[in-house]
């Protein structure tokens, strides 16, 4: 694999690049830190541990569920599937590569 910013061979697994200073990984945050795998999924799990929240908690006090209840978990079910899909979707891209730390432009 070679580095995309100056062409430096790399090992297909490594996370950056030596010279240049390159990053590898998933996603990149607001504040332009890089995320790996571990954090992707540290995603899907928080998105599915607010999903079971969001789901169970008003059941628990509208027993026995009524049509109101069906529908906000039928739209709850919708934007935590749209939630994941980002965090899912960075894992079937794979790691791509992101310019080193401080870059500009
Ligand atoms: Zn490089």
């Amino acid at each position: 694999m070679q580095c995309p910013g100056c062409k430096t061979e790399v090992d297909d697994k490594a996370m950056g690049c030596p010279t240049c200073g390159a990053r590898r990984g998933y996603f990149m945050d607001r504040r332009g830190r890089v995320g790996g795998k571990l954090k992707v999924w540290g995603g899907i799990v928080l998105v599915l541990l607010v999903g079971v929240g969001v789901f169970i908690a008003p059941m628990l006090y509208t027993w026995p569920v009524n049509d109101t209840i069906v529908w906000l978990l039928g739209i709850f079910a919708f934007v935590i599937l749209l939630a994941a899909a980002q965090f899912i979707f960075y894992l079937i891209r794979g790691p791509v590569w992101y310019p080193p730390e401080g870059w500009q432009g």
